[in-house]
């Protein structure tokens, strides 16, 4: 359906909108100082209204999604997904943990502390699998458990899609109903996230001006070296690992970074990949060509799962940690933090501040607990005091990630509209 054209304010497209909130935000930012607090509600309003409409969004596009790819595809893109993002958060830590080899965050601080170790219990694997299935699906949904909705979306889809086959005219007709449902639901959800993002430009001014009035002079002195080199492994993973795959599968990276801008700049501002979800598919649906039945899927497991940013952060500064107590790391340990720092990001939630909290997990596999007093605790309360300023930059790289290997994936197996990436298809409005 073609929108009508509108002039003026409406008519000006909504990405430089958003570009000039950010600008500007961190213009006031900078004037006004701590301050700035005051306009933090508008931030909020805009971040509720993206989490309001995430678990509607992931439902009923998985169930149709689910309902129009057949199990065996399924399965197999499915597969090929989970591959390329366990691949790629292992290429982010190996950056990380070159670029803090190479500028050696926090040596020579030799920070002194008391304390002693204390043992720190991971969860086992099989609670982490059984976890995987809702002994209520309502309450999962209800309750935000983005994982557990998922599986039950997938075989509410595939059920429904299953019985649509079945010879009983009565059972086709109810779940082409049911089904017809869910896809109004969809896409009445989709029109709702285009009107939340006409607030973007406001939420965004208000978030980044925050963060900046609040923590931004703190980049600056010893935490200089750790900032820089997070936010320059960033963008090496962004412009190399990224760029290169794409291009390796054929696809121009010009055109996936401009069409993922949207979801990458709001994730920036909201520190979140779950909150941005509803951004992510917008995109990945109308900026990208990717068909629903794979990034339904794909983006929502992303959103949880495939941190590279996080991963790549959370490797610079163990390193960081153990470099600032005077204790660097062996080349032994910090294959640890390869291994520990892959489960970690996996294990993070796509919220703001999480991967702080995992990188205690990274910590302690390589004999650096967090106890109060210690020395530890004293250089990691350094990296919480800026964790604003890095969550920004690696949930931005998660974000962004998702949708590059859902876009190669997709290409891989024919689900992607390559109009898109020739600039025939013109974005929707
Ligand atoms: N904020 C990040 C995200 O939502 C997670 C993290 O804290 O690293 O992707």
């Amino acid at each position: 359906m073609a929108e009508r054209r509108r002039g003026g304010y409406f008519g000006f497209p909504l990405i430089y909108k958003i570009l000039i909130g950010l600008v500007i935000g961190i213009i006031v930012g900078i004037a006004v100082g701590p301050a700035i607090t005051a306009v933090k509600p508008l931030g909020d309003f805009f971040i509720r209204l993206l989490q309001m409409i995430v678990m509607p969004v992931v439902f009923f596009s998985l169930v149709v999604g689910a309902a129009s790819i057949s199990p065996v595809r399924g399965v197999r893109a499915g597969g090929k997904t989970i591959g390329f993002y366990i691949v790629t958060t292992v290429i982010a830590i190996a950056i990380g943990l070159a670029l803090a080899n190479l500028f050696k965050p926090g040596l020579g601080m030799a920070l002194v502390g008391e304390g002693v170790a204390k043992e720190v219990t991971a969860p086992a694997m099989k609670d982490v699998f059984l976890g995987l299935i809702p002994t209520n699906p309502f309450a999962a949904l209800a309750t935000g458990a983005v994982l557990p909705t998922i599986v039950f979306a997938i075989l509410l889809g595939t059920a429904l899609s299953y019985i649509k086959g079945l010879k009983v005219p009565r059972i086709t007709e109810a779940s082409e109903n049911v089904l017809r449902v869910f896809d109004g639901l969809a896409e009445a959800m989709y029109k709702m996230v285009r009107w939340i993002l006409e607030v973007a430009p406001y939420g965004v001014f208000a978030l980044i001006a925050v963060v900046v009035g609040t923590q931004g002079t703190k980049v600056f002195g010893p935490l200089a070296v750790v900032t820089g080199a997070v936010y320059l492994g960033l963008i090496i993973h962004y412009l190399v690992v990224y760029g290169g795959a794409l291009r390796i599968w054929g696809l121009n990276p010009v055109r996936l970074w401009s069409g993922a801008r949207d979801a990458s700049i709001t994730a920036f501002v909201t520190r979140s990949s779950s909150g941005t979800l509803p951004v992510t598919m917008r995109v990945a649906e109308e900026n990208l060509g990717i068909d629903r039945g794979l990034y339904s899927f794909t983006l929502p497991l992303g959103a949880t799962v495939n941190m590279d940013g996080t991963a790549l952060y959370q490797a610079v500064c163990a390193l960081f940690v153990a470099n600032a107590i005077g204790m660097p790391l062996t080349i032994g340990a910090q294959m640890i933090v390869m291994l520990t720092a892959v489960l970690a990001s996996i294990g993070t939630a796509g919220v703001p501040g999480a991967g702080a909290i995992m990188l205690l997990m990274v910590l302690q596999s390589v004999g650096l607990p967090v106890e109060a007093g210690s020395a530890v605790a004293i250089a990691y309360g350094m990296i919480l005091g800026i964790d604003a300023i890095l969550d920004m930059g690696r949930t931005s790289l998660n974000v962004t990630g998702d949708l590059v290997c859902t876009s190669i994936v997709a290409k891989t197996e024919n689900m992607l509209n390559l109009d898109f990436w020739r600039g025939k298809a013109k974005a929707k409005a």
